[in-house]
């Protein structure tokens, strides 16, 4: 059957091809506590997130280029992908994170059906998703992640090759602030935060994004400004992205955040744009 799960619909039958997003099935480069995503999700113990290889979006500035193109990573069947939840729910996670999932959503709902973690399920997408595969997991979702990247069709064409990245992230960003806030002493438990990772040179489709955000999202969904941005990836040939964002790039959209009155707000210090924080992948 050939595969339209997500917006590149590239038609690949993945039961014997590779798709676009560079996997056929489920791959899992590390599973772990994470103790450095925003406050309410790693909370005290950290969250259980999982690293799926391969991805539909392929940003060549990629944080985790590695794991995106599928270069890393371990075959796992849905039914050994329950027993990483249970296994991660047995060391105490906050949550099970699901990290990159639009292109195997499908395979990840099927191992949910199998076992349900009795903590909350965060899905931490690039955003670039189609509505009907958002519906078909939302059953098993407690807590949407997306990272709304480009506002500019000409930005996400240079840096990824798909000119309609905001057509889709914009409508998936929606459906997904739809969720009720559930907080209980300061962690969430349901509900949605939306992040934009800020890009070097790239302030201005930011300030765009945030004005999106404002008009079309219910108010009180936290935003969470990421500063990380490191050069990784395969910038060679993008002179503009080798270098970490400045503290006044930083201020900029930080500053037209406050003013807009984003609240919950999540920042990040400078200190988070460290190749260390990358991840050591496992496999
Ligand atoms: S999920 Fe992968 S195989 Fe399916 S349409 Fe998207 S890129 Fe192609």
């Amino acid at each position: 059957m050939q595969c339209k799960l997500c917006p590149a619909a590239c038609g690949a039958d993945r039961n014997f091809q590779t798709g676009r997003c560079g996997v056929k099935g489920l791959t899992v480069a590390k599973y772990y506590l994470h103790p450095y995503e925003e406050p309410p999700i790693s909370y005290k113990n950290g969250s259980g997130t999982v690293f799926f290889g391969g991805c539909a979006l392929s940003c060549v500035f990629c944080q985790n280029y590695e794991v995106s193109r599928a270069a890393r990573g371990k075959a796992v069947t849905p039914k050994e992908l329950a027993q990483i939840f249970k296994e991660l729910e047995e060391i105490g996670a906050e949550n099970i994170n699901l990290v990159t999932p639009d292109h195997v959503s499908h395979l990840i709902a099927e191992a949910l059906s199998l076992y349900k973690p009795h903590i909350p399920v965060v899905y931490n997408s690039s955003g670039y998703a189609k509505l009907s595969a958002l519906r078909a997991i939302a059953p098993y979702v407690d807590i949407w992640l997306p990272d709304l990247k480009f506002c500019s069709p000409a930005f996400s064409a240079r840096y990824t090759g798909k000119d309609d990245y905001f057509e889709y992230a914009s409508e998936a960003v929606k459906f997904m602030a739809q969720k009720p806030l559930v907080w209980q002493d300061g962690k969430l438990l349901s509900g949605c935060i939306v992040r934009h990772l800020i890009l070097p040179a790239c302030t201005s489709d930011s300030l765009k994004i945030l004005d999106f955000l404002k008009t079309a999202l219910p108010s009180g969904v936290p935003l969470s400004l990421m500063r990380q941005y490191t050069p990784m990836g395969d910038t060679e040939n993008y002179p503009e992205l080798r270098r970490k964002l400045t503290a006044r790039e930083y201020n900029r959209v930080l500053g037209y955040a406050l003013a807009l009155g984003f609240d919950p707000l999540f920042t990040q210090d400078k200190d988070s744009a460290e190749k260390d924080f990358i991840p050591d992948w496992d496999f």
